[in-house]
C-alpha cells in the first residue's frame, strides 16, 4: 500500500492561506528547538481554523512565523506560506510591515500589549485608518466609532475619546478588535484572545468574532489551548503537539470521532465530558521540548497506546481511512484500515520521502 493514498498535502484551491512543511527554530548555545517543525494547514476565506494545544506545542510560534515577527536567536528554516497566492517568507520587513496590520491582523491575548496607555483609543484606532485606508480628520474619526460600534462598545461617540485604562477587560479586547479591523484584514490571526477574560466575557467575544466573520467574510486563525472555545468558534482544527500538527479533521468529526492519542486526552479532559468520572482526567507528564529530529513520536512517553516502534519511526499525518479524506492523524495507529505493520510502513515510507524534500 503507497502511503500517498493516504498523504493528507493540503491542496484547497479557495485557501488564503497555506502553510506547507514550516520549519521555524531557535537556536541557543546548547540545542536547537524546532517550535515549529513541518506544519501544515490552510485556511479558506470565510473559515476560522482552530490551533489547539498545551502550552509550548508550537501554536503561537506558528501564528508569528506567519505574521513575519520570528526575531533572532528564532529563524524560519524551510517550508512556504502563501498568502492569496504570495509567497510571504520571503518577503523583506519593509514588504511585511506592509502586510502586518493591513491583509493580516491579529489580536493578542492581552489586549494591553496592543494598546498605548497615553493614547486615547480612538486616536490609536485613527493611526491605523490612516495608516491602512489613508483617511484622517472628521472622516476617520466617524469610521472610528463605527467600528467600536461595530464591536458591540455602547456609548461609542464618548468612549472614543476615553484611554485604555478607563476601559474594562472585555471592552478592551473589543477595542483591539476594532483596531485590528481598521485594517480591512482579510486574514484575522487570535491568539487566545479570550483566556484572560471571565467566561460571560469570552463567549461575547466569541459571538462577536463570529458576527464579523459572516459580515466581513473574514478567514479567521484561532489559537487556544481550551478544546471547548475551540467547540464554539472553530469549522476545522489542526491539534499541535511538541511542534507539528497531530491531528487535522471538521470540528465536528474531530469532536465525534478523535483518533490521535493526544486529542482523546485532550476530549476527556475537558470538565464535565465524563460525567461518571470522580475526577477530572488529565494527560500526564509534560509536552516535551523538540530540541532533536523526529526519528520517533513525540507523544510516546505520554501515550497510553504507545507500542515499541512508537520510538523508533516518526508518524506523519496519513488519512485515518481510506475513505475518510479530511481526516488525518500523525499516529502509526493509522490509517486504521491497514494491518499495523502496513501502517508503520506507510509512515516510515512518508516520512523518509519529506526527509528527501528538505
Ligand atoms: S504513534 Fe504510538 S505513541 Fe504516538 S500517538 Fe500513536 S500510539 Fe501513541
Amino acid at each position: 500500500m503507497a502511503s500517498s493514498e493516504y498523504s493528507t498535502a493540503d491542496t484547497r484551491e479557495d485557501a488564503i492561506l497555506q502553510v506547507e512543511n514550516l520549519q521555524t527554530a531557535f537556536f541557543t548555545d546548547k540545542e536547537v528547538i524546532r517550535a515549529c517543525d513541518g506544519v501544515s494547514f490552510s485556511i479558506e476565506r470565510g473559515e476560522t481554523v482552530g490551533i489547539v494545544g498545551e502550552s509550548g506545542s508550537g501554536k503561537s510560534v506558528t501564528a508569528r512565523s506567519i505574521m513575519g515577527l520570528i526575531k533572532s536567536p528564532g529563524r524560519i528554516l524551510g517550508g512556504s506560506i502563501r498568502f492569496d497566492g504570495e509567497e510571504l517568507t520571503s518577503k523583506s520587513e519593509k514588504q511585511y510591515r506592509e502586510i502586518r496590520g493591513g491583509d493580516i491582523a491579529m489580536v493578542f491575548q492581552d489586549p494591553l500589549t496592543s494598546l498605548n496607555p497615553v493614547y486615547t483609543v480612538g486616536n490609536q484606532i485613527k493611526e491605523s485608518l490612516k495608516l491602512h485606508q489613508g483617511l484622517s480628520g472628521t472622516e476617520a474619526t466617524k469610521e472610528a466609532i463605527s467600528l467600536l460600534e461595530a464591536v458591540g462598545i455602547p456609548d461609542a461617540s464618548r468612549r472614543v475619546k476615553e484611554y485604555p485604562h478607563e476601559f474594562s477587560g472585555g471592552m478592551r479586547q473589543r477595542a483591539v478588535i476594532a483596531m485590528a479591523l481598521a485594517c480591512d484584514p482579510e486574514l484575522l490571526i487570535c491568539d487566545e484572545p479570550t483566556t484572560a477574560l471571565d467566561v460571560t466575557i469570552q463567549a461575547q467575544i466569541l459571538e462577536l468574532l463570529d458576527d464579523l466573520q459572516e459580515e466581513r467574510d473574514l478567514a479567521i486563525m484561532f489559537i487556544t489551548h481550551d478544546m471547548g472555545v475551540i467547540a464554539e468558534i472553530a469549522d476545522r482544527v489542526n491539534v499541535m503537539y511538541a511542534g507539528e500538527i497531530v491531528e487535522s479533521a471538521p470540528v465536528v468529526e474531530l469532536f465525534e470521532n478523535p483518533r490521535h492519542p493526544y486529542t482523546q486526552g485532550l476530549l476527556r479532559s475537558i470538565p464535565g465530558s465524563n460525567p461518571n468520572a470522580d475526577r477530572l482526567e488529565t494527560i500526564e507528564g509534560d509536552v516535551p521540548t523538540p530540541n532533536e529530529p523526529a526519528t520517533y513520536c513525540r507523544f510516546a512517553p505520554r501515550c497510553p497506546k504507545a507500542f515499541d516502534e512508537c520510538d523508533k519511526v516518526h508518524p506523519v499525518p496519513l488519512a485515518v481511512d481510506d475513505d475518510v479524506d479530511d481526516h488525518s492523524a500523525a499516529c502509526l495507529l493509522y490509517p486504521e484500515n491497514v494491518s499495523q505493520k502496513q501502517a508503520i510502513d506507510m509512515h516510515r515510507d512518508a516520512a523518509t520521502d519529506s526527509e528527501e524534500e528538505l
